[in-house]
């Protein structure tokens, strides 16, 4: 049988390159998208896989992607992220705007330019990256909360006009991850970041690629529409159980 492969866009960090790695383990040939290169070509010599740069916020760097890419079966549209935690009374518009770019419009350009691969290749599959953000919102949240809805909704209406064709569309929802997530959020403040996780245990990225490797194995008529995961501390976007 001819190796299918799998494209993962945000393969060089956190839960693309958890993915990335644990779809290579499980035979799947892994294109890796994402800006830094660099660590996408250590991380492709080690799987086995190519490297490809990325920026899903720029469109014709999203079309020379997708253009470098023969064939896809499945495409893990995960690049994102959020920016910041202000409050809608104090929104600042370059973080809504850059939260849109790379979460919703980075996700719709990557899906537009693969689907006709993913059509043709006869079982192909989109996964996209919600969050438990895309379903709760919380304070200090809303342009994290708008842009994850946003792709929520955009997952859904992508599931209604695949009925028909040999596409399946799922959605992985991941409560708090211990990832480069917070550091980025609070511009690479470490201390800031590291209190998310404080007195509880996190979910590390290797628990999500587990998730998506196993949504990805299902035979081909069976389409998990979503999946929250959550550590069992959080029992809400913001309510957590801390032993501090
Ligand atoms: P991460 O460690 O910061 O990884 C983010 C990845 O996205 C990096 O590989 C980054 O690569 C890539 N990326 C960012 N901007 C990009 C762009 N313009 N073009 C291409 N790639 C870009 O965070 P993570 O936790 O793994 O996040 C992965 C996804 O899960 C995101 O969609 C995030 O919103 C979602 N999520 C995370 C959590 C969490 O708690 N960690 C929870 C729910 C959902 P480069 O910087 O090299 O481009």
């Amino acid at each position: 049988m001819t190796q299918r492969t799998a494209v993962v866009t945000g393969a060089s960090s956190g839960i693309g390159e958890a993915t990335a790695r644990q779809l290579a383990a499980d035979g799947w040939n892994v294109v890796l998208g994402a800006r830094r290169l660099d660590r996408l070509e250590a991380l492709a010599a080690e799987i086995g896989g190519t490297a490809l740069a990325l920026d899903v916020t720029d469109p014709a760097s999203v079309e020379a992607f997708c253009d470098a890419i023969p064939a896809v079966s499945l495409l893990v549209a995960n690049a994102g992220g959020a920016f910041g935690t202000t409050s809608v009374a104090e929104a600042d518009d370059d973080e809504w705007l850059r939260m849109f770019d790379v979460n919703v419009m980075g996700t719709v350009r990557t899906v537009r330019g693969l689907l006709p691969k993913l059509i043709a290749s006869g079982d192909g599959q989109v996964v996209t990256l919600g969050s438990i953000a895309a379903l709760e919102p919380y304070p200090g949240g809303a342009g994290y909360n708008a842009a994850k809805h946003a792709v929520k909704a955009l997952t859904r209406v992508l599931r209604l006009e695949m009925k028909g064709q040999p596409i399946r569309v799922s959605e992985i929802d991941p409560g708090l991850v211990e990832t480069e997530f917070s550091v980025v959020r609070f511009e690479g403040d470490q201390e800031r970041a590291d209190k998310v996780y404080e007195g509880m245990t996190p979910l590390v990225a290797q628990d999500i690629a587990e998730a998506i490797a196993w949504v990805a194995s299902r035979p081909s008529h069976v389409n998990i529409d979503s999946m929250l995961i959550m550590p069992r501390a959080q029992v809400s976007a913001q309510v957590v159980h801390r032993e501090l």
